[in-house]
């Protein structure tokens, strides 16, 4: 029973026990290439979350991880056959029902754990910090806190090297072998200013992606997965510590 984790505590620990940082990892259920199952969000959330909980309760932070959420905003993949959508409409009600007891309980420090690209909380966040002002809540996603090149040769950001090294290392159980991995090519937008990255609009993932991947897998490894995870998870860990260490009314140098 780890104590930070609230799926495994109790009441008989919790009636009586404090925390400083509330931690909510939110993910998506959605196909990542042929070979990697449709949790992969949900799996590295829940873990980079735990393993860094755990770093930073070791080093004397009150941070306890929230039970995840499992479904994200898949609104580009509504013809990939159980790709689950929620809407950000209903993020934002969510996040307001979870803030709601967080505040009035004077658990006054949020950590929204991000997985999945097509989260964009900023807005909910900026609405719900209007309303609670006693609130201090922070979104990371979590894969872009280390520069991925250091780790990986090839780039991608869906069920690629990255991801299925980490899933190797994490769930080997749920990774189909070698053989089934797509190439995970990305058919460009044929207007060049989309690749400049200032347009946007919201990819149709079916046409873009045969394999529903994008970035090639073909040089993952466990040991690869293992090593970005360390060094993730250290990095994170020290971010919870100085989270819950901070006094959110003078944050500033
Ligand atoms: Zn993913």
């Amino acid at each position: 029973m780890r104590p930070y984790i609230l799926a495994e505590t109790n009441w008989d620990k919790l009636k009586s026990d404090r925390f400083g940082l509330a931690v909510l990892p939110w993910g998506a259920t959605e196909a990542h290439n042929y070979h990697l199952p449709y949790s992969t969000d949900n799996i590295e959330s829940d873990m980079i979350a735990a393993e860094s909980a755990r770093l930073a309760w070791e080093k004397g932070a009150k941070v306890i991880v929230l039970p995840s959420i499992p479904f994200g905003v898949n609104t580009g993949q509504r013809d990939i056959y159980l790709d689950i959508n929620l809407n950000p409409s209903t993020q934002s009600a969510i996040l307001s029902d979870i803030i709601q007891v967080l505040n009035f309980q004077g658990i006054h420090k949020l950590l929204i754990l991000n997985s999945h690209g097509g989260n964009e909380f900023r807005p909910i966040v900026r609405e719900l910090g209007l309303k609670y002002p006693e609130m201090f809540i922070s979104i990371a996603n979590w894969y872009s806190a280390l520069d991925k090149k250091l780790y990986f040769k090839n780039p991608g950001d869906h069920a690629d090297e990255m991801e299925t090294s980490l899933l190797l290392h994490l769930r080997p159980d749920l990774v189909l072998p070698i053989e089934k991995w797509g190439k995970g090519v990305e058919r460009k937008n044929k207007i060049k200013a989309f690749s400049e990255g200032w347009i946007w609009s919201e990819r149709k993932w079916s046409q873009i992606t045969a394999d529903t991947g994008i970035g090639n897998p073909e040089a993952a490894s466990g040991d690869k997965g293992e090593k970005y995870f360390h060094d993730l998870t250290r990095k994170i860990g020290d971010l919870m510590y100085e989270l819950c260490k901070a006094d959110s009314e003078d944050m500033y140098e």
